[in-house]
């Protein structure tokens, strides 16, 4: 048995669309029986001592909880992991998406397609030469029909696919998650396992 994390969710205090008060994720995410959890708000990454004083207000000692960042380029959203405070101011929002990623990519980030397939806001043809770590095949916002095409996508481009919840509500918090098998302890351990791929979707989804 290893990790659960729900590598993809949104706070209200910084994504408009989000209706989570960042004060119950945490308890929430708890609850649905996650180990850990990435907020990934658009073009804003929480800081470490944020993220710990959420912790603690949660009396969850032990709970793991980082940031990364949704980017939405001109044709597609990028999430980006493991860059630091400076480096995520760099980024203007749509901008094209091969050049955000390669920019990513050389700063050293884990980066997933998010929602690769999913209708009006997914990627265009570019995507089948765009080297990401994983693609997003499974969440909230993938209906089934773009989750199956997200899967094809995956087994033609052969990058590895990761399911997480997209959550912009609370009940949607675990709804998807990825299970690590080692020790996590940081969002630089989290995007090493992201980078070389060690991971998988969890069988059960902790919805509930
Ligand atoms: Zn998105
Ligand atoms: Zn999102």
């Amino acid at each position: 048995m290893g990790v659960l994390f729900d590598i993809h969710t949104h706070t209200r205090r910084y994504s408009p669309c989000s209706r989570i008060d960042e004060q119950e994720l945490v308890r929430r995410a708890v609850e649905a029986g996650l180990d850990g959890l990435v907020i990934t708000d658009h073009h804003h990454q929480w800081q470490a001592e944020e993220l710990a004083t959420l912790v603690e207000a949660a009396d969850a000692p032990g709970f793991l909880l980082f940031s990364g960042f949704e980017y939405s380029s001109s044709k597609g959203d990028i999430l980006i992991y493991g860059l630091d405070a400076a480096a995520v101011k760099s980024f203007e929002p749509n901008q094209d998406p091969e050049q955000i990623l390669h920019k990513a990519l050389e700063m050293g980030a884990a980066c997933i397609a998010a929602h690769p397939t999913r209708a009006g806001i997914g990627f265009d043809e570019r995507i089948m030469r765009m080297p990401f770590h994983a693609l997003e095949v499974q969440s909230v916002n993938l209906q089934p029909e773009e989750q199956r095409q997200a899967r094809l996508l995956a087994r033609k481009t052969g990058i590895p696919a990761v399911a997480a919840s997209d959550a912009h509500r609370l009940e949607d918090v675990g709804a998807y998650a990825l299970e690590f098998d080692d020790g996590i302890q940081s969002v630089a351990d989290l995007k090493e396992h992201l980078r070389k791929a060690r991971f998988r979707i969890a069988e059960a989804p902790c919805r509930g």
